[in-house]
């Protein structure tokens, strides 16, 4: 996503430094609706933290009643999720995700960018790190066929629309963590629908930098993915989703639930904890959620291998949210621990997730808590009830020490 193409007036109709797009920011209407969505308001109780109250903020940055290194800018910029939950309850339509995305480009420009984010972005853009995608994609491929067939196949509707989706070209994206840290997640993916495709040399999809400070290269990165993978791209991570459905288009982009959702997939099997179905939740990924609305598909897949519980506060963010665990750990573990308390309260054996930065902030919250509830994603979930009396696959990427311990691409 890039910025404003020209300097337009600020909102008193004055010119302004041409930081946001004026018509984004002049869409609020300082209702306030949106502070009880708002995670950060929570935890302070401040203005200055709420939707409402960065938006006062980016007004005045526009306007040039604030200077642009005034610190309350600098704090809040940072101190924002970007879950974009204000955006979910907004009447006036405000697209918050865009507007931070615009501020974080100004405020984070040289040395204003926090040297984590400036070390991830760098670090996903180098083709000798992405050329390890080879090697994991290959595995991938290795693993994706299951060893056994299960009992019941994934049973397919073949209805005129699941038709015309089977015809198009289908791509599976590995994303930069994923690959990494989760390679099972694609491995599980393609058990459960062999006509995935891996395409090599796949990049980065450009999330991580957009929500970094640099939306032009989100933007590029985006678009050259777009080139390099065919037909409908299918993504594990509800971030890399939401980011990529902006610039490749809505219908060219599903993440898993969706994607299996639409192909009429009925998952097989069922997941057993001792002598019982397991029972089990789900946490919502921010960007999917509440970026593309997708809510009730990855709910409806759990629910056809196990006893489905509703998490309160579900649709809230894990704290995750791709590179804050690292820049902001305390505010993170604070966001995170009321939905451990939760989590131990519903004595549930597994919660899913759907992106990778929310698997990883819960299995470390899990296990600091020594609780006894497995994180797994949606697509091992699935392929584990489709193979039943197997194990599950170790948890990769989960080890203490691990050099990418708390980064996450995408929300
Ligand atoms: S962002 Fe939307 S909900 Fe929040 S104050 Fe502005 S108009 Fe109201
Ligand atoms: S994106 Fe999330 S944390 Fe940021 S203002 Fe909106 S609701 Fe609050």
């Amino acid at each position: 996503m890039t910025g404003p193409a020209s300097t337009p007036p600020g909102p008193g109709g004055e010119q302004g430094r041409g930081v946001f797009d004026k018509e984004l920011l002049d869409r609020c209407i300082s209702c306030g609706f949106c502070l009880p969505a708002c995670p950060t308001y929570d935890l302070t109780g401040q203005e200055t933290s709420s939707p409402r109250g960065r938006i006062t903020l980016m007004r005045a940055l526009e306007s040039g009643d604030l200077a642009p290194d005034d610190p309350t800018l600098a704090e809040e910029s940072s101190f924002c999720l970007g879950c974009r939950a204000c955006e979910t309850v907004c009447p006036a339509g405000v697209e918050y995700g865009r507007l931070l995305e615009q501020w974080r480009d100004h405020q984070w420009q040289g040395a204003g960018r926090p040297l984590i984010a400036r070390g991830l972005t760098a670090l996903v853009s180098r083709p000798g790190v992405l050329g390890l995608q080879g090697l994991v994609r290959r595995h991938a491929r290795g693993g994706a066929a299951p060893e056994e067939e299960p009992e019941h196949g994934p049973e397919r509707e073949h209805g005129p629309e699941q038709e015309q989706e089977r015809k198009q070209p289908v791509s599976l994206m590995l994303g930069c963590v994923e690959r990494g840290l989760y390679p099972a997640v694609s491995r599980a993916a393609r058990e459960l629908r062999p006509e995935l495709a891996v395409p090599a040399g796949q990049g980065c999809c450009g999330a991580l930098h957009a929500h970094n400070g640099d939306s032009a290269t989100g933007a590029a990165l985006a678009r050259a993915l777009g080139e390099r993978l065919s037909g409908t791209v299918v993504t594990t991570a509800g971030g890399c989703a939401a980011h990529l459905a902006h610039h490749l288009g809505r219908d060219r982009v599903r993440e898993l639930s969706e994607y299996l959702d639409h192909a009429g997939h009925r998952p097989a099997g069922e997941v057993r904890a001792g002598d019982r179905r397991a029972r089990v939740t789900l946490q919502d990924s921010c960007h999917l959620r509440n970026g593309l609305g997708v809510v009730r598909q990855p709910r409806e897949l759990v629910a056809a291998v196990a006893d489905y519980v509703e998490l309160p506060g579900a649709g809230v963010c894990c704290g995750a949210a791709g590179t804050y665990a690292m820049l902001r750990p305390d505010d993170s573990r604070a966001v995170l621990d009321p939905k451990l308390d939760a989590l131990a309260e519903l004595d549930v054996d597994y919660v899913v997730t759907v992106n990778p930065g929310c698997l990883r902030q819960l299995r470390q919250g899990l296990r600091r808590r020594r609780s006894r509830v497995k994180a797994v994603h949606l697509a091992e979930l699935l392929a584990m009830a489709a193979r039943p009396g197997k194990p599950a696959e170790p948890a990769e990427g989960d080890g203490t020490g691990d050099p990418a311990e708390g980064w996450a691409a995408g929300r």
